[in-house]
C-alpha cells in the first residue's frame, strides 16, 4: 500500500497524466511525469516532472529512485523501459499488460484465447502477405500498423485489390495487421477497475461515436443494441484483466454487431470515452486508476445523474469555450495545449 503523502511516478504526460495528477493531488499525492514532449500537459499539474526520452535509462533511474509507485497513461513506450524501471519501484498496471496491448497481433490472439472474438485478421508483413491477406478476408478491409498506431494513425483502408500498394506505401511499410471491415450498430467500451487485492469495479458502458478514427462524443447509458451485448463484453473484461493480474483501469473497446460483441483493441490505462466519470460518477477512472496503483480500497463507479454526455473539443472546436460555458450545466475541461491542430484533442465537455 502506498499511503497519501508518497509520490506517483506517471510515464507519459498528456492529458490522461493531467487529470490523473489532478485525482492523485486531491488525494494527497504528489506527482513526478516523466515525458519528452516539448509541451506536458500533465506537468501543468505535477509537483515535479522530467523532460527526457523513454529510453534515457540516466534519466530512468532518477526518475523511479524519486517515486513510490509508477504508472503510464501513454502505452507506445518500451517495454524494455518499463521493466528496466519495474526493477525499481512498482510499476502498476505491470509490463505485461503493456507487452500485449502495444501489438494489436499479440492482442488479438490474447483475447481470443480467453474466448473474446475480433475482427477477421491476418498478420502482414510485406506487400505480398497484404495480398494474400486480401484475398483471404476479401475486401473492404482496414490495414493498421501492429505498433503505435492510435486515435487512426497509421491505419489505411482498403476497397479494392488496387488500393494495397499505396496502403502498404501509405503505413510506411511497417508490420501490420489486415482487419476486415465490421459492419456495426455501435461502438463501445468497458471501463474496469481492478485493485491490487483483485477486486473490480465496472463503469456504465458508454456509446462512443468516432469521427475519422478520433472519439467524437460519448453516451450513458449506451441504449441499444450496446446493453444487451454490454454483459458479455465485460465478463471478457474481467477475464482479461484476471489474466494479466492487472492493476488499474482497464479499457477494453468493441463494436456491437448483429452477431454480438466483436473486441476492437484494448488500452492499459485511463480512456477517453471514460472521462465523464469525473462528474458523472461517483468515483471517476482517474480516482479509481490511482487509488488501484495505490493500494487503496476501490470507489463506486456508479451514475451521478441518468445520463451523462462527453463531447471531445478537437482542433478548432477549442474555441467554442466561451459558448459552452453559456450553458450552466457544462462541465469545460481544457488541457492546456497551447498549439491547435486538426483532430488534437485539446479539451472535453461534459454534460449530465
Ligand atoms: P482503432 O484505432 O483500431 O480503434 O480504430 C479507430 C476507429 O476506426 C474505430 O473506433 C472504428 O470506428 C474504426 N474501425 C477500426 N477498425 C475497424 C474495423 N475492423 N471495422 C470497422 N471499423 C473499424
Amino acid at each position: 500500500m502506498i499511503p497519501p503523502g508518497s509520490t506517483i511516478g506517471i510515464l507519459g504526460g498528456g492529458q490522461l497524466g493531467r487529470m490523473l495528477a489532478i485525482a492523485a493531488a486531491s488525494m494527497g499525492y504528489r506527482v513526478h511525469s516523466y515525458a519528452p514532449d516539448d509541451e506536458i500537459p500533465g506537468g501543468d499539474v505535477s509537483a515535479e516532472v522530467t523532460r527526457a526520452a523513454y529510453d534515457d535509462f540516466a534519466a530512468l533511474d532518477a526518475f523511479a529512485a524519486s517515486v513510490d509507485v509508477v504508472t503510464y497513461e501513454f502505452e507506445n513506450i518500451d517495454v524494455a523501459a518499463v521493466e528496466h524501471v519495474a526493477g525499481i519501484v512498482p510499476v502498476r498496471p505491470g509490463a505485461a499488460a503493456l507487452r500485449v496491448s502495444q501489438d494489436r497481433v499479440t492482442e488479438k490472439e490474447f483475447v481470443t484465447k480467453l474466448g473474446g472474438r475480433p475482427a477477421p485478421f491476418r498478420a502482414v508483413g510485406s506487400l505480398a502477405d497484404l495480398a494474400v491477406a486480401l484475398a483471404e478476408l476479401g475486401a473492404p478491409a482496414l490495414l493498421k500498423t501492429r505498433r503505435f498506431g492510435y486515435d487512426g494513425k497509421g491505419q489505411a483502408r482498403i476497397e479494392t485489390a488496387a488500393d494495397a500498394e499505396p496502403a502498404w506505401a501509405s503505413i510506411g511499410e511497417r508490420p501490420a495487421v489486415l482487419e476486415g471491415l465490421v459492419r456495426f450498430d455501435a461502438e463501445f467500451s468497458v471501463l474496469l477497475a481492478r485493485g491490487l487485492d483483485g477486486a473490480t469495479r465496472v463503469y456504465a458502458t458508454p456509446r462512443n461515436e468516432h469521427a475519422n478514427g478520433v472519439l467524437s462524443c460519448s453516451i450513458v447509458p449506451a441504449g441499444d443494441p450496446v446493453k444487451a451485448q454490454a454483459p458479455e463484453a465485460i465478463a471478457l473484461a474481467r477475464r482479461v484483466a484476471d489474466a494479466l493480474d492487472y492493476v488499474g483501469l482497464l479499457t477494453l473497446e468493441f463494436f456491437a454487431t448483429r452477431d454480438g460483441p466483436v473486441f476492437n483493441e484494448m488500452a492499459p490505462r485511463v480512456h477517453n470515452s471514460g472521462h465523464w466519470t469525473i462528474e458523472g460518477a461517483r468515483v471517476s477512472q482517474f480516482e479509481n486508476h490511482i487509488r488501484a496503483v495505490c493500494g487503496l480500497p476501490l470507489g463506486d463507479p456508479s451514475l451521478t445523474a441518468p445520463a451523462v454526455r462527453l463531447d471531445n473539443l478537437l482542433g478548432d472546436a477549442v474555441h467554442d469555450w466561451q459558448s459552452i460555458l453559456a450553458d450552466p450545466h457544462a462541465h469545460l475541461h481544457l488541457y492546456g495545449k497551447s498549439e491547435v491542430k486538426p483532430g488534437r484533442k485539446m479539451g472535453h465537455v461534459t454534460r449530465l
